[in-house]
């Protein structure tokens, strides 16, 4: 049953990326930066991939490496604040005055502020402009919403039609973030546009995407984990032993030992991969 449930999780959204995309048949010309699936299954990975259809396997799920990002009170993950960092001294540079507006939240702060929006909005319209808890970006310390001080745009969508917008779209990738939830992307990433939430995946990764030209973090994980299952197979025994299913993985939660000697839920996805992925970018091979 839990396996069906996951199963039927990764089959939506993979419908969800086979609604297709701009960029979704243009077929990466360049090698992507090589990953292993144990970096594409684990919740620690900067690769993670959480989305409405795909779940943190532990709902309480707390980065061990937080720090508060210099000028605020917010916490990222080491790698992401450096990152934050950086990018927003080359903004203000640029003239933009960006700041941080939010970053980590606990589990516990996305059940209040979703529940919030719901008796606010009902449940429908909570779901487009804020995640359940336990399916948040931020949950993860990577990442980040920002905004240009006193902004009329600030969380808003005309604040992707601003100066300070405009150069987060075009320069975030240097820093190895990117605009996660993209005009036009909502069925792919089931969000509405969101031009200052940022996150990070790294500068390899980031650039690559961008240089791909995909157009989602959903279809840019699919292509990797495409790679990855091409890539000659790698003894997975000890990322096993030191990282128990139900604490590594995003696909559910299994705490039952019948999930944790399975050994590897990444199976489970790579299982149920060929199919859609084919549909979705062409690049049956
Ligand atoms: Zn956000």
């Amino acid at each position: 049953m839990r396996f069906m449930t996951r199963a039927a999780s990764v089959i939506l959204a993979s419908l969800l990326l086979a609604a297709g995309a701009p960029g979704a048949n243009a077929a990466p010309t360049a090698e992507l930066p090589p990953v292993s699936s144990e970096e594409l299954s684990s919740s620690d990975s900067m690769l993670a991939l959480i989305n409405p259809s795909i779940q943190l396997s532990t709902a309480d799920y707390h980065p061990t490496d937080l720090r508060t990002v210099a000028g605020s009170s917010h916490q990222l993950r080491e790698e992401a604040a450096d990152a934050v960092e950086e990018l927003l001294v080359a903004a203000r540079q640029a003239g933009h005055s960006l700041q941080l507006i939010s970053a980590f939240r606990s589990y516990e702060r996305q059940r209040v502020l979703f529940n919030q929006y719901e008796s606010q909005y009902g449940a429908a319209y909570a779901e487009r402009i804020s995640a359940r808890p336990g399916t948040s970006e931020h949950q993860l310390g990577l990442a980040a919403d920002v905004g240009y001080a006193g902004g009329n745009c600030q969380l808003r969508i005309c604040f992707g039609d601003t100066a300070a917008g405009k150069w987060l779209a075009q320069h975030s990738a240097e820093y190895g973030l990117i605009i996660r939830y993209p005009a036009g992307q909502e069925e792919v990433t089931g969000y509405s546009y969101e031009p200052w939430h940022l996150r990070y995946i790294g500068i390899d990764h980031a650039q690559a995407m961008q240089d791909a030209d995909v157009a989602t973090y959903e279809q840019y994980y699919n292509l990797l984990l495409d790679q990855a299952e091409e890539a000659p197979a790698e003894p997975t025994e000890n990322a096993v032993e030191t990282t128990p299913a139900a604490e590594s993985s995003p696909w559910g939660s299994s705490p039952e030992p019948e999930a944790s000697a399975d050994s590897s839920d990444d199976l489970v996805v790579l299982r149920f991969l060929p199919p859609f992925r084919d549909w979705s970018f062409g690049l049956s091979r």
